[in-house]
């Protein structure tokens, strides 16, 4: 039956991952995963995780198709503010996800089948940013919608292109819906300013866009979990619906747990219900029921004040070892006398820097270093250490000068 079919491509992210497994060579760098590791490379559990682990689960019976009600409730407060005035209305439907991936995907899966804001038979695009995070055109067309792209970076400036974007949102058919990076933008590290936020907004409210926000490092770019929910929680209290997509896989550390949550953000209360229902339905025909542990550890720690405060002084360590990095990277580059500007891996936040590096300096990093990373340039800051930093600073000295 399958011998016409043929291989898929490799994933752009993980194929580089297992040329990296691949490498007998002892001295190998892995930049390419979006996984955070401590100062010797190794994969971190959170303590606050850890703690709460010890507790014993009550049993393994199924959880509700939308999830565990305090996870949910906690996750779109943590998101939208305990204050927000679409959770005191109660106009916002929230079930858990498979993570990020799998509140993108349910979120799509609604859009194609509820979506349908004018007459025409024309189904709106999601735009995405140029670049964005490879899997988001991917999870978009699988549901049945067509991607296009948004313009976001300006690779001369190594930082966003607020004009080419304004641009793009204002040229685009009314009723588009607008894939936007919450925070820490993956691939590039580089955020709209808050002044550009406020004009996407403007834009966004004139052109009656759809936006789904996608928030998969909240409290890793800042350190601080209200900065990184700025740009959500502002265009929450401009009152127009939206679609958020949570992970809690970077900043719990529980990337494997698949824990995530997705929220909509109506109009009215008096939608809720049958959105609601509407999500339980796709979730039942696609897993019936989303994995308990991950949601139980992230409930328990996101409505216990002791272990709340405990999360965030993690998150400030972890964010704050990238934030060293960062800088330690800039300096060996300025000490080396790189010739380029470099500044720009400071300026970019969050476990990603898109360095400026084309790929053939990627390729020749892998071949000669045995550094990995994807071959558009990212490097992951999280993976670097105060023992491998200088070694990948002697390898982009040299990418860059031969
Ligand atoms: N969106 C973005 C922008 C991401 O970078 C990621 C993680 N790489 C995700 C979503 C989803 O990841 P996960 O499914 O592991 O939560």
């Amino acid at each position: 039956y399958w011998s016409h079919v043929p291989a898929a491509p490799p994933d752009s992210i993980l194929g580089i991952a297992s040329l990296y497994r691949k490498d007998p060579e002892k001295n190998k760098l892995n930049l390419s995963v979006g996984a955070y590791r401590d100062d010797h490379g190794n994969p971190t559990v959170l303590r606050v995780v850890r703690k709460v682990e010890q507790e014993p689960a009550s049993d393994h019976e199924y959880i509700p198709m939308a999830g565990i009600p305090s996870f949910c409730q906690a996750a779109a407060e943590l998101i939208l503010g305990g204050k927000a005035k679409s959770i005191i209305e109660k106009r916002v439907v929230t079930v858990q996800s498979l993570s990020g991936t799998g509140a993108l995907r349910v979120g799509a899966e609604f859009l194609y089948q509820f979506y349908h804001p004018t007459a025409t038979t024309e189904k709106p695009h999601v735009y995405i940013p140029r670049p964005s995070w490879g899997n988001h055109r991917k999870v978009f067309q699988s549901a049945g919608l067509k991607v296009a792209e948004y313009r976001y970076f300006d690779s001369s400036t190594c930082d966003v292109d607020g004009k080419g974007l304004i641009e793009d949102l204002k040229n685009i058919p009314c009723h588009s819906i607008i894939v936007l990076h919450a925070c820490a933008h993956n691939p590039t590290g580089a955020d709209p300013s808050e002044e550009l936020w406020k004009q996407i907004l403007q834009v966004v409210i004139q052109k009656h866009h759809l936006v789904f926000f996608d928030s998969a490092y909240q409290g890793f770019a800042s350190g601080d979990l209200e900065k990184d929910a700025f740009a959500v929680r502002m265009f929450e209290q401009s009152g127009i619906e939206m679609l958020v997509a949570q992970s809690f896989a970077k900043n719990m550390g529980l990337y494997g747990e698949r824990v995530g949550a997705l929220s909509f953000v109506c109009k009215d209360s008096s939608v809720v219900s049958c959105v609601q229902s509407q999500l339980e339905t796709i979730i039942r025909s696609m897993y019936s029921s989303p994995p308990a542990n991950g949601a139980r550890i992230a409930s328990r720690i996101l409505n216990d004040p002791v272990l709340l405060g405990e999360w965030k002084q993690e998150l400030l360590e972890m964010s704050g070892r990238i934030q060293e990095m960062r800088k330690m990277l800039y300096e060996e580059l300025v000490s080396r006398k790189t010739p380029g500007n470099w500044s720009h891996i400071t300026k970019q936040i969050g476990m990603f820097s898109f360095t400026g590096l084309n790929v053939e300096q990627v390729r020749y990093l892998r071949e000669k270093y045995h550094i990995y990373m994807t071959e558009d340039g990212r490097a992951s800051m999280a993976g670097l250490s105060r023992e491998t930093v200088s070694m990948f600073a002697d390898g982009i000295h040299d990418a860059v000068v031969q």
